[in-house]
């Protein structure tokens, strides 16, 4: 039995596809389980999530992984390949691919067919940099990559058409507005299926849900519009994260916790120890004042968090006795506030957990 569970409620994961359904009814679903299904587990994610329309990951070897686990359905690679020697795999997994770049054109180009154990085409979705700066084909190169992709043999024809949004979390800004309307005249007249949204876009921008959205967070039941939660939303979280009370002791006035003594007690106070630090990937940067919570109560993390426990005041009138479970994040404390207390972003709190952590499903 280990200290710390991550336990995965499977009903909320049903629920949040469903919500992300209703939001955009119009549109199928790219369910994102990369990075092991952000924290949540890769394979179990994929069979819950059998609804899906495709599974979108961002590495040839999650791909991989869930082929392994004999899940049969498609798969978008959405960073794309990397190298020649990974369209064989590609093609033998039968994988769709994100193309972003002409060093990938070339890569499909110079790829000998005879070199692939399946006749099927190849299905690649073209990505279109449109702000983000980061991976995808700038506009005034478009129609050279895609008739570039037409003319390889074994690339399916029917190419459907992508980009990503840097600011969709930010609703006053107007800079995803600008990249959905370049998105768009770039697009017109083209066949193929089109794909903006991610979760921020599924929530704050309707007008980008198109043919495919691809959530990835909100699956989760968390919130990536940073003042908010997911439950706001009608999300529910996930996972709940918990530990115990290991020891409780009386703190007196003006003395300190933990390495480099950085908080000190104002009055005589009691001390709760919990066995959870960031070896198990709790954020070491929890200021003092993040909540725990035990028995539905409320408790601020004092001193620094350690490799192995944090200590939460427990005051005088507590009734926290040791083997109590404190809950680190889930329902009744929404991760994103944990993540606001610790200067990141939800997103990295629940899928930086170690393998110390025991992750475990319920109905
Ligand atoms: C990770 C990722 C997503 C999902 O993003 P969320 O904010 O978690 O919904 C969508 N599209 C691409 C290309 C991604 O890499």
């Amino acid at each position: 039995m280990s200290a710390v569970n991550a336990v995965i409620s499977r009903r909320a994961v049903v629920h949040n596809f469903q919500k992300i359904k209703s939001l955009a009814p119009k549109s199928k679903v790219i369910s994102v389980l990369k990075a092991n299904a952000y924290g949540h587990g890769l394979l179990e994610m994929a069979s819950i999530l059998i609804e899906s329309d495709i599974f979108g990951v961002a590495r040839l070897e999650e791909a991989i992984a869930l082929r392994a686990g004999d899940v049969d359905k498609q798969i978008l690679l959405m960073e794309g390949f990397f190298n020649l020697t990974d369209i064989a795999s590609l093609r033998r997994h039968n994988l769709q691919t994100v193309i972003h770049s002409f060093d990938q054109i070339k890569n499909l180009e110079q790829f000998s067919q005879s070199n692939s154990l399946t006749s099927l085409p190849l299905k690649v979705w073209l990505k279109i940099d449109t702000g983000m700066n980061r991976l995808g084909v700038a506009p005034s190169q478009f129609n050279e990559a895609l008739a570039r992709l037409k003319a390889i043999d074994y690339v399916d024809n029917d190419i459907n058409f992508m980009t990503h949004f840097s600011c969709a979390d930010d609703l006053t800004n107007d800079f995803t507005a600008k990249q959905i309307s370049q998105f768009n005249q770039l697009i017109d007249g083209q066949s193929g299926e089109l794909t903006l949204a991610n979760s921020a876009g599924i929530l704050a921008w309707p007008e980008s849900h198109a043919d495919w959205v691809r959530p990835g967070l909100l699956l989760y039941g968390c919130s990536p519009m940073g003042d908010r939660t997911g439950s706001q939303d009608g999300f529910i979280p996930a996972m709940t994260l918990s530990t115990s009370v290991i020891a409780i002791k009386p703190l007196l006035n003006g003395e300190s916790v933990g390495y480099g003594a950085h908080w000190k007690a104002q009055k005589n106070t009691q001390l709760g120890v919990i066995a959870i630090g960031y070896g198990d990937g709790y954020p070491r940067h929890a200021k003092a004042g993040t909540p725990v919570l035990i028995n539905g109560k409320r408790y601020p993390i004092v001193g620094r968090v350690s490799m192995d426990m944090v200590t939460v005041d427990l005051g005088n009138d507590h009734q926290v006795v040791c083997g109590d479970q404190a809950i680190m994040w889930g329902n009744e404390l929404p991760v994103e506030e944990i993540a606001q207390w610790s200067d990141t972003i939800c997103y990295e709190l629940i899928l930086q957990l170690t393998s110390r952590v025991n992750i475990t499903f319920e109905q």
